[in-house]
């Protein structure tokens, strides 16, 4: 069975955002404590015991409290049901959990090359070493096998693929580590259990659905995808921020060119939304904005979800 938990549905920065007054961040505070959420991850196991994060947010360590599968081995003095991490971008609310996994438990983290220079530029990552925490390089378009610490196999496959996108936002302007080409910058992965060919996606940034990408998506059992912004400029028009959602690398729900509009049609059997940002109106359970995304078939997933394949 492939078991997918959801840590996190927001995006970066979480609902409420430290520094936010908008409606949204405001109720969160305050009377509907329930729109509460922490940045953007999923943890995914085959075999219910060992378990493989799907990006680290800054909100990990919360996450695996409120997380029972991600506990230790009750009567194990140290022991983590987390096996690995699988990274698929260089953002912050993608690698900063990294630093909360720093007390000597084995682990491995998966990502591109790209992602793996950014971690080995910056040296207050090697709180990770080598020894414990093995660094391995995922190739687009190439199937992996996730192992556990002690080398055997997972029983998941993964095949990260190249979505459109860009680079994190700290990097803008500068030198990557890795060169300036771009590409590997973000992921898609698709995850399968091995032994029943049960899979799911995971986008969870993705600037525009390309025809390779409706190809991929066609059929799914499951997807979750980009949720950033209802609409791309809805940061300015909320006086929140200069940028639009294109800008940061992420597609809207809403409008021609954008998620709901361009993923309608494909047999999709359950979609939900990840990464979702504090400004998008479609986090209010009673606004216009949700009830049409519910109406084309998406969820919007709370913290603590549960979903087996
Ligand atoms: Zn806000």
């Amino acid at each position: 069975m492939l078991r997918v938990v959801v840590l996190g549905a927001a995006a970066g920065g979480g609902i409420p955002q430290w520094n936010c007054g908008c409606p949204v961040c405001t109720k969160a505070r305050s009377e509907t404590p329930e729109l509460q959420s922490s940045q953007a991850s999923i943890a995914v196991s085959a075999d219910g015991a060992h378990w493989f994060l799907i990006n680290a947010s800054p909100d990990l360590r919360q996450q695996l409290i409120a997380t029972p599968q991600l506990h230790p081995k009750r009567g194990e003095l140290r022991h983590s049901p987390v096996a690995g991490v699988i990274l698929t971008n260089g953002e912050i609310d993608a690698i900063a959990g990294l630093l909360s996994m720093r007390e000597g438990s084995p682990f491995t983290i998966y990502a591109h090359q790209r992602v793996l220079a950014i971690l080995k530029s910056n040296s207050v990552f090697d709180v990770l070493s080598e020894k414990n925490v093995a660094r391995r390089p995922i190739t687009v378009d190439r199937a992996f096998e996730p192992a556990l610490p002690d080398g055997s196999p997972s029983g998941l496959e993964v095949l990260p693929f190249e979505v459109p996108g860009k680079g994190a936002w700290y990097l803008e302007g500068k030198a990557h580590p890795a060169g300036n080409d771009g590409a590997g910058d973000t992921l898609g992965l698709r995850i399968a259990e091995k032994a029943s060919g049960k899979y799911f996606y995971f986008l969870a940034a993705c600037a525009r659905v390309t025809d390779d990408l409706k190809s991929r998506l066609a059929g799914a059992p499951l997807v979750f995808f980009d949720g950033t912004v209802w609409r791309d400029d809805e940061l300015i028009a909320a006086g929140l921020g200069n940028k639009t959602g294109q800008g940061m690398g992420h597609i809207s729900m809403s409008g021609g060119h954008g998620a709901i509009e361009s993923l309608a049609g494909l047999d999709i059997r359950r979609k939900l939304f990840l990464h979702i940002n504090n400004s998008n109106p479609a986090l209010l359970k009673d606004s216009p904005e949700r009830q049409a995304a519910e109406r084309a078939g998406w969820q919007i997933p709370a913290d603590g979800m549960e979903i087996e394949l």
